[in-house]
């Protein structure tokens, strides 16, 4: 398991190294927002420990930029105040957990076990947006009562979109997401691929559930579609 700890405070980011390699995890300590931008975005963490308080971007923007990176590892947020406004502006920004400074690092740990435990079933449970259900075990699709029959590419495409819905989803993250990589000479793969997945989830339903967002990317509303 592999942690990013987000903290400008060196006692405590120390502590938090120390504490978390004892128990066997691999951690990497960013001292600020940007940093931690550049660190998530080189390697894949199982979950990050954040900071409110940093100095530059503070902990929230961090977090806010870190998913709008395609960055999906669970964020436990560190807070030093308690009140409902922070917390509430924690979540919105996409964090999982918080946790209000003063706290028992053995607590801590458990939090960030069953986050990355979470996160690790969800990968595997069915997935709804609207009226759209996939299956990742079964490998099945559905809109409302309608099965879909998707090709392997498609599928994972449409799980893609379905894990992040409401986010837009740029061609080099569904690239690396879809083809892990192995996309020499695939320039306008996406697109054909979007418009098949359309062809199949949303035109013979009359809705539009995939949109594109010009010189961004494509986005999953919501809604589904309806
Ligand atoms: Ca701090």
């Amino acid at each position: 398991m592999r942690v990013l700890v987000v903290e400008d405070e060196v006692k405590m980011a120390a502590l938090l190294r120390r504490g978390l390699t004892e128990e066997g995890l691999t951690v990497d300590v960013a001292g600020d927002g940007e940093r931690a931008l550049a660190l998530a975005a080189g390697s894949d963490y199982d979950a990050v420990v954040l900071d409110v308080g940093l100095p530059g971007i503070d902990g929230y923007e961090t977090c806010r930029r870190i998913r709008r990176n395609g960055v999906w590892a669970p964020v436990l947020m560190l807070t030093a105040r308690g009140s409902v406004a922070d917390r509430v502006g924690g979540l919105d920004g996409g964090a999982d957990d918080y946790m209000v400074k003063p706290f028992a690092f053995a607590e801590l740990l458990a939090r960030l076990r069953a986050l990355v435990r979470r996160a690790d079933s969800d990968r595997s449970s069915a997935i709804e947006v609207g009226g759209l259900r996939l299956d990742p075990d079964s490998r099945r699709v559905w809109r409302g009562e309608t099965e879909i029959e998707l090709s392997a590419k498609e599928f994972r495409l449409l799980e893609t979109f379905m894990r992040h819905p409401g986010y837009v989803l740029s061609r080099t993250q569904l690239l690396e997401q879809v083809w892990e990589y192995d996309y020499a000479e695939r320039s306008n793969v996406i697109e054909v691929y979007i418009r098949y997945l359309r062809r199949k989830i949303d035109v013979p339903f009359d809705l539009v559930s995939i949109e594109t967002v010009r010189g961004a990317g494509y986005r999953l509303r919501k809604d589904g579609g309806g």
